[in-house]
């Protein structure tokens, strides 16, 4: 696992061509831990480093929403809490019956649901740490962030991404502009989001600036009698100059494209 600061480690795997981080952090009285991943032994160094430095505390697993690269890994604790937004086990429920190709089988240990939800947000008082789960809709409905406030770090899911975000909830651009408006707020000065590296809050306008902009492209395209394949809309065009992207980001951002074209 790697050490990202006195509190917060994270342990990246490879999910399915996505890089896909399971995250720890330490309060003095407990221990999160942000996403499972996607089988029950991805989370194998996570298991060896609470072995050695949880020490007492209490651990608290989080989800940050439902999609197999961040819940299928969830046997992995049995009998401790798993905290997630409301509608995070019925969409855990609804995607273990889809017959969507992008989603893997379960693995065979199940995926446990989670065990406690909340609604907007739900607070841990661990002096002198603050541990904020705030709902985040937009990447999909049950969305979450984790907000350190005393270390000033927010664990972003899908909520932000790099190099660019993932369309995936139905109707969900102008929440999802509504969420990052609010993220602005908080006083953050180091962003941790599931699929990339750790960042700075420029990528909060990176990622408001490519969904709203592709949103309006697509419209135009649409409006101008584009058909739903055959959108010619690079990704560069969304982005800033220093972005290259891989195979798996390009296929993204085209997938974003038609889904946006069912949208606008
Ligand atoms: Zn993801």
């Amino acid at each position: 696992m790697e050490q990202l600061t006195a509190s917060v480690w994270v342990h990246r795997i490879d999910a399915e061509g996505f890089p896909t981080v399971a995250a720890v952090a330490f309060t003095p009285k407990r221990a999160f831990v942000v996403d499972t991943l996607m089988r029950p032994q991805d989370m194998r160094p996570v298991l060896e480093l609470l072995a050695e430095h949880a020490g007492g505390r209490r651990i608290v697993v989080v989800n940050t929403h439902h999609h197999w690269d961040h819940v299928y890994g969830n046997a992995a604790f049995p009998g401790v809490d798993i905290v997630a937004q409301h509608a995070c086990p019925r969409l855990i429920l609804a995607q273990g019956n889809t017959a969507d190709e992008y989603v893997p089988l379960q693995p065979p240990e199940g995926v446990p649901l989670p065990t406690i939800t909340f609604g907007d947000r739900l607070t841990y008082s661990d002096e002198p740490e603050t541990v904020h789960l705030i709902h985040a809709p937009g990447h999909s409905e049950d969305s979450l962030v984790v907000f350190l406030a005393g270390a000033r770090l927010l664990m972003a899911g899908d909520t932000l991404e790099w190099p660019l975000p993932n369309f995936a909830q139905r109707g969900g651009k102008d929440a999802w502009i509504h969420t990052l408006r609010q993220l602005k707020q908080l006083p953050v000065e180091l962003i941790v989001p599931s699929h990339g590296p750790a960042m700075r809050r420029t990528i909060i306008d990176a990622n408001e600036r490519y969904i709203s902009q592709v949103h309006e492209a697509v419209a135009a395209a649409k409006k101008g009698g584009a058909g739903r394949n055959d959108l010619d809309l690079p990704a560069a065009a969304f982005l800033g100059d220093d972005v290259v992207l891989d195979d798996v980001y390009e296929e993204v951002h085209r997938d974003n494209l038609v889904w946006a074209w069912d949208e606008v």
